[in-house]
């Protein structure tokens, strides 16, 4: 366990068992150091506590880097429930979790995350003020959709030979959830042609008709001829098969972890395809949670979620002048912005 903190520069482990409620839980938070750790909390039936924990430190350093490239005053944290075997009282399960975040004194802010609803974050606000996504929040996905939205136009400006307008554009969009359809509105708005797959037919049927869009079955939506190919229903999309495979200019879209490997991010590099970095570009849901805890204006949110577009043309200049792929420039700059200390970095 110590060496894996180690590896991640993890700050500190919680872990807290509540013989009442069920609840087994662990908190990492990787970073303090510019501002409270923000992170989800998602409740999966985990096999084995090292298996959570792995989770838990993985997670929250993904997000300290998420946060260090939107420019956020925020470090990085992730929580983990490990789901109690059914049935089990939720409401208590989540008072117990609640108590335990306040216990960390607002170094932690927890949000919504795989498993967990609105409905849970109200819970937890029951208990906590450390908190967001509850009913009294916003809807993250449609600023997802607005940062991934400014990330393909920042593709299409970058590539040699693309033209820097969205006009007739073929974009191919895989996942049609409250983050795709979104994008699909922003894209036909704009005058591009969509191709759209989901494992949901109704949704795929909902943007034919909406946005005039061609549905494409599920195991050939990444192989469509298209200039951007835009991941957005489940990570691990790009792996040595698929990128082979890929007939697309860039990817750029919201789901996590696209990358199966961050070796696939020099497979995707050497095939000329360029990769706008996920967790850059699908920082905005981030970002507008950020913005409304902290009770900003509008035009913060708006100037901070824009702010992708020219992060991700420094990204590909500087993946063209070294050689190195996104991927990893990505993780450099992040990286610089987290541990160096020179004073203009933290100023970011
Ligand atoms: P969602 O659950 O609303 O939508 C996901 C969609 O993908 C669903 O319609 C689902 O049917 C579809 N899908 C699943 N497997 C698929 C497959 N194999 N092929 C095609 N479609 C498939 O989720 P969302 O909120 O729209 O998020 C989409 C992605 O973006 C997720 O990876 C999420 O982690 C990531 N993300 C979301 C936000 C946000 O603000 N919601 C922020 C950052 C990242």
């Amino acid at each position: 366990m110590f060496r894996e903190i180690t590896e991640a520069r993890v700050n500190d482990l919680h872990c807290r068992y509540d013989e009442e409620s069920g609840l087994q839980s662990i908190i990492a938070i990787h970073s303090t150091r510019r501002g409270p750790a923000l992170g989800g909390c998602r409740i999966i039936p985990y096999n084995s506590s090292e298996e959570a924990v792995t989770d838990a430190i993985r997670l929250a350093k993904g997000m300290s880097y998420k946060a260090a490239l939107a420019g956020l005053n925020l470090g990085g944290g992730k929580a983990v429930i490990m789901e109690p075997p059914q049935p089990y009282d939720r409401q208590r399960l989540f008072s117990a979790f609640g108590r335990f975040v306040e216990e960390l004194n607002g170094r932690y802010i927890t949000a919504m995350d795989s498993g967990t609803s609105v409905s849970d974050m109200d819970t937890i606000n029951s208990q906590t003020r450390h908190v967001t996504c509850t009913s009294n929040s916003g809807n993250p996905a449609p600023h997802t959709a607005e940062g991934v939205f400014y990330g393909i136009q920042a593709s299409l400006k970058a590539h040699p030979e693309l033209a820097d307008n969205l006009k007739g554009m073929r974009i191919a969009v895989q996942g049609l959830g409250n983050v795709g359809y979104a994008l699909c509105q922003r894209l036909h708005q704009e005058g591009a042609k969509l191709f759209v797959s989901d494992i949901d037919d109704s949704k795929v049927s909902q943007c034919e008709r909406a946005f005039k869009a061609v549905g494409v079955d599920t195991g050939d939506i990444h192989k469509t001829p298209c200039e951007i190919f835009s991941p957005c229903g489940l990570g691990g999309t790009l792996s040595e098969q698929t990128i082979g495979e890929l007939q697309c200019a860039a990817v750029a879209g919201s789901a996590n972890n696209q990358l199966l490997t961050p070796e696939c991010g020099y497979t995707l590099y050497k095939k000329g395809v360029l990769y706008a970095p996920d967790y850059l570009i699908n920082a905005g849901g981030l970002i507008f949670v950020a913005m409304s805890h902290q009770r900003r204006t509008e035009q913060e949110l708006s100037r901070r979620v824009e702010a992708i577009h020219p992060t991700l043309l420094e990204i590909f200049r500087r993946e063209q002048q070294s050689g190195e792929p996104s991927n990893i420039i990505a993780d450099h700059m992040a990286e610089a912005i987290l541990f160096d200390n020179s004073p203009d970095q933290l100023s970011a």
